[in-house]
């Protein structure tokens, strides 16, 4: 079993951002700049929040962060975002997720400018992801392509299950996979045997939020398995939605959680962030 080194892999990400933000800096005179807003206290997205800024400033970026209280209305996120899309110093914009039930999420979304979404969430670019286009993608599903490519992982014919079906998460991974020309099935809440679906992949990718929902006896010998799932426990630890100690010794590949696809979701944010800057006209 080999495991795959997220934090590793993203730091070499977040290197090779920096040399070019510096290059970018230097020959057009050009900073990328993100613009994040906040709506509400949830501390999980403000400490989200807190490591893309950190992670922003490491890299070069000009980056803001607009809070905003619980209590504010739609029309005036609406506001910000025309602001953000008018802002020449402003490559990328995204909207921490959940937002408070008053607000339409989609709505939101659809507001921001398409060359700005570096979080690939507005209908254009996934739509244009899912016909194969060039297009901004979701961070997390991109980070996950990230390390098939790094750790020479081929996708071409393999049975592949996703497991979570969000718009964010396994709908944009499937898609990729797809692209990737894997035979791929998507699960999610209401599929019958889950254990069925998953017993016979070659690689199981997990992204819903329940806390060791892939068992040892749902995993075939060899398979990869690809945890995004991020889950605070009672007694304060992080963990994924694969039981990691049962079901590590039968992968050929596993990632950890933490360390696995969460730090590569920041570095793809960074990248994309980047070619957006660095098609600033
Ligand atoms: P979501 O609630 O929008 O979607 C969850 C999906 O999982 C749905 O499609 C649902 O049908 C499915 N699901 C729920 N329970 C299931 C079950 N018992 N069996 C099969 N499918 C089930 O969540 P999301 O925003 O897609 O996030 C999913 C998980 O991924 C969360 O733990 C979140 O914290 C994590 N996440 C991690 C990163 C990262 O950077 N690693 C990024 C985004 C989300």
């Amino acid at each position: 079993m080999q495991l795959i080194d997220g934090k590793t892999l993203a730091k070499t990400v977040q290197h090779s951002v920096a040399a070019d933000v510096a290059q970018l800096k230097q020959e057009k005179n050009i900073v990328p700049g993100l613009a994040v807003i906040i709506v509400g206290d949830d501390p999980a997205s403000h400490a989200y929040v807190g490591m893309k800024e950190k992670a922003c400033k490491n890299v070069g970026f000009y980056s803001m962060v607009h809070k905003m209280p619980e209590t504010i209305s739609q029309s005036e996120i609406i506001e910000i975002i025309e602001m953000m899309n008018n802002n020449t110093h402003i490559d990328g914009i995204l909207v921490q997720l959940p937002l408070p039930k008053h607000i339409d999420t989609d709505t939101i979304l659809e507001v921001i400018d398409p060359k700005k979404d570096v979080d690939g969430f507005h209908p254009y670019n996934a739509g244009r992801l899912m016909t194969g286009l060039e297009s901004f993608v979701a961070c997390t599903p991109l980070g996950v392509m990230k390390m098939f490519e790094a750790y020479d992982i081929d996708l071409e014919g393999k049975d592949v299950c996703v497991v979570g079906a969000s718009n964010i998460v396994g709908k944009p991974m499937a898609s990729l996979l797809l692209n990737a020309n894997a035979t791929v099935t998507i699960t999610h809440i209401h599929t019958k045997d889950l254990k069925a679906h998953t017993s016979r992949a070659d690689i199981i990718i997990v992204g819903v939020g329940v806390p060791a929902l892939i068992k040892a006896d749902m995993v075939k010998e060899g398979a990869i398995v690809i945890d995004i799932g991020i889950n605070r426990i009672a007694d304060g630890s992080l963990v994924g939605d694969v039981d990691f100690k049962a079901v590590a010794p039968k992968c050929s590949y596993i990632t950890p959680v933490p360390g696995g696809v969460g730090p590569m979701t920041i570095a793809m944010l960074l990248s994309n962030t980047l070619t957006s800057a660095k098609q600033r006209v």
